[in-house]
């Protein structure tokens, strides 16, 4: 029997009366399976005894002492018990709030075990927080000599209570478990067998078997995850592409693959530049991939302003000539409109159809829009998420381009993809995941890179500002702006907040028009004005009419006005890094040497501010990491490094793009702290699926069992 498979309900467990039965079912726990794979959040060690000298050593610790005296202090009902005891290396003093029946159960002269959290206070060491055995008559129940779970708990539920079902389940159920990973693995590794790993979790014997418990758990799951990841891999090579129009070159005929197709070398000859030698290769990979028998499946990535838009056109290009039609999703309007405006400067020209498809184009456009796209008329759509509402019909769709691919969850590029019979995906991130993760989330994507940027740029020159020294920035900026460039200003908040001491975009646009860049035309954005506004005002700000764009994040994601040279972050301290990093690109565009400023708060931790109605105010306060994310963005400039950075602050679960994907379903493993066991896991996942691909078929109950193991996975996985 495999672990899932004991599927018995938890009423059938010796200890479990009705009550347990509903509490542990609050908590997801129906079946014996759920509560063996409800792990312990941490363990007690109370194997051995810790002399009491030692107490600071670990945040709780388990030592024989005997009762040397009792004393009291306060009075009445508030009267205090203290029991002083000792051991060979120390003395401590137990006091036992609201326990005073202690009296009587901890005798002077007798010895006893003491389970504790001990801490120095009063010139003793003291505990409060403890339990206590006679040495010579420990009752099994106080885990004397042994190590203990430490389950997350909920209403209803105890330890005490949490580790007699688990212990039960483990005699009654637990013994016969097959082995989930193959024995070669198992043995190869030193790993535990299965129904061993998972007793040991629960209550391990030593340590050193709680590490081997912790291996194997970690080691299973990462191998399902790639398992998973390299079926579809598998899966993906093993779709043969639709055969899209007879006009389409035939695959492999003589190095096509390599050269362009006549639509991209005309798009290449009306350009003012040559592609730089990343979006060279970049293009090769993908005209191969595109001329290759399966479903292209690319992830591009490319620092902030590497020119990722014009790889995604040519490719588009391509399965245009190749008779289908192409989707390009933003994850925003404004990138969705400055794409397609870029498609009908650039592609219109060349001889292909594109149109712009968003939620906010109502019946009288969107219908006539529908049918051309349904009919074929059109061949590129630009869009946001309105790509693939339900009455979208396309064609023929060839190739699904996802730019800021993060922004988006795994459903939705699922939901896209579905357009189409297995379209050519390209997914475009410039918040580079970092290769731990790309393994696993994108395990089975090939990847490009774009490592350089168009020739011409300088370094953006960053500095930090404190809010005191402001005015010295605005001065900087005005002498940028004096020169003939631009400006943007960007607040963590839209408008004023009562609560909150911070800037905000719409009173600073006020202000910065009306007196810091009086007579230069400033203007605000933001996600709560209409789009046409919206649209307006970036139009207005590409065609260098407004000088200062005051806005809020909205602009983080791809917007590309090269004659802004000046980003001003206020109260960066607030920005996460990734968002930073994306900030700071939306200047260094053009040829001119650019700047960004992250001006942050420098009110002492140590202020709080009151409110009139006593609450604490949020004043800007520079906290520890918002201090560390201020250093990463001043220290470095490679987006890789930054989101590197960022997963160390933040973990995996936070990372961009990561955090829909229901990433967390890992129970104990984690790909950063475990990358090494992950790449094992992974080749020999692949080398399995590869020597015996029968286990992609469900036929047999070991395969569905691996299957089924995988299965969670699929949602994380595109
Ligand atoms: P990102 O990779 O951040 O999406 P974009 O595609 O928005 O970057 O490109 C940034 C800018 O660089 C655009 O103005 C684009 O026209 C320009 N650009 C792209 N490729 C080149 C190139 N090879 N040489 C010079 N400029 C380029
Ligand atoms: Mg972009």
């Amino acid at each position: 029997m495999f672990l899932r498979e004991l599927t018995t309900q938890t009423d059938h467990l010796r200890g479990a009366g009705p009550a347990t039965v509903k509490a542990l079912s609050r908590i997801g726990i129906n079946s014996i399976a759920a509560l063996l794979c409800h792990y312990p959040r941490d363990w007690e060690d109370r194997s051995h005894a810790v002399p009491l000298a030692d107490y600071a050593r670990y945040p709780a610790v388990c030592t024989v002492v005997r009762v040397i005296a009792h004393d009291w202090f306060g009075f009445g009902a508030m009267k205090t018990l203290k029991v002083h005891v000792e051991d060979e290396s120390g003395r401590a003093v137990l006091v036992c709030f609201n326990r005073p029946f202690l009296e009587h159960q901890l005798t002077p002269g007798v010895r006893y075990r003491i389970w504790g959290k001990f801490y120095y206070k009063y010139g003793d060491i003291q505990s409060t927080a403890f339990e206590f055995d006679p040495l010579d008559n420990s009752s099994p129940a106080k885990g004397f000599g042994h190590i203990l779970p430490v389950y997350p708990l909920s209403a209803g539920l105890t330890q005490g209570l949490l580790r007699k079902l688990v212990s039960n389940a483990l005699t009654q159920y637990a013994k016969p478990l097959e082995d989930e990973l193959p024995p070669a693995i198992i043995q190869r590794d030193g790993l535990l067998p299965k129904s061993e790993a998972i007793r040991a979790y629960h209550f391990p014997e030593s340590m050193g078997q709680l590490d081997k418990a912790r291996k194997t758990l970690i080691y299973e799951e990462l191998f399902y995850l790639e398992v998973m990841v390299g079926r579809r891999a598998i899966e993906r090579r093993n779709t043969a592409k639709i055969s899209r129009d007879d006009q389409a070159p035939a695959p492999g005929s003589n190095s096509s693959s390599s050269s362009y197709s006549p639509l991209q070398q005309r798009l290449l000859e009306r350009l003012p530049f040559a592609l730089t030698p990343g979006q060279l290769s970049a293009v090769t990979e993908i005209n191969r991939d595109m001329d290759g028998p399966y479903p292209m499946a690319r992830l591009l990535q490319g620092d902030v302003g590497s020119g990722k838009t014009l790889v995604a056109f040519l490719a588009a290009l391509r399965a245009v000539e190749q008779g289908g039609q192409v989707a390009i999703m933003a994850p925003t309007e404004l990138l969705a409109r400055q794409h397609a405006e870029n498609a009908g400067r650039l592609l219109e020209p060349v001889g292909a159809r594109p149109a712009f498809l968003t939620g906010n184009i109502k019946a009288a456009g969107r219908t006539p829009l529908l049918k051309a796209l349904a009919a074929g008329d059109i061949d590129i759509v630009v869009g946001t998420h309105a790509l693939f509402s339900r009455d979208v019909v396309y064609r023929n769709l060839a190739l699904v381009v996802v730019d800021e691919q993060h922004r988006f969850g795994v459903t939705q590029r699922q939901a896209i993809m579905a357009k189409g019979d297995h379209p050519d995906l390209l997914m475009m991130s410039a918040t580079p995941i970092p290769r731990t993760l790309a393994l696993t989330v994108f395990g089975d994507m090939d990847v490009s890179v774009i490592p350089d940027l168009p020739p011409g740029r300088k370094p953006i020159k960053t500095h930090l500002a404190k809010e005191s020294n402001e005015a010295k920035v605005y001065d900087f900026v005005r002498k940028e702006l004096a020169a003939g460039h631009q400006a943007y200003f960007v607040y963590p908040l839209i408008e004023a907040d009562i609560n909150r001491d911070l800037k905000d975009a719409e009173s600073m646009a006020d202000r910065l028009g009306r007196q810091v860049f009086k007579g230069l035309p400033v203007a605000l954005v933001h996600s709560k004005l209409d789009e046409e506004e919206k649209r307006q005002t970036m139009e207005a700000f590409r065609q260098g009419e407004i000088r200062v764009l005051v806005a809020t994040s909205v602009v983080e994601v791809g917007v590309d006005v090269p004659n802004a040279t000046c980003m001003i972050i206020e109260h960066a301290e607030r920005f996460g890094l990734s968002a930073l990093h994306q900030l700071r690109g939306r200047v260094g565009r053009g040829e001119a040497q650019s700047y960004c400023f992250l001006v942050y708060s420098d009110v002492p931790p140590d202020s709080p501010e009151y409110t009139p109605d006593g609450g604490v105010r949020d004043a800007g306060i520079l906290t520890e990491d918002g201090k560390t994310r201020l250093k990463v963005m001043l220290e470095n400039t490679d987006g890789f490094v930054i989101a590197e950075e960022d997963l160390k602050l933040r973990g995996p679960g936070q990372i961009a793009g990561i955090e829909q994907s229901g990433y967390l379903s890992l129970g104990v493993a984690d790909p950063i702290r475990d990358a090494a066991e992950l790449a094992r896991a992974r080749t020999d996942a692949f080398a399995i699926l590869e020597e015996d691909p029968g286990l992609l078929l469900p036929e047999n109950r070991r395969i569905a069992q691996v299957l089924e193991r995988a299965a969670p996975f699929s949602q994380v996985i595109l």
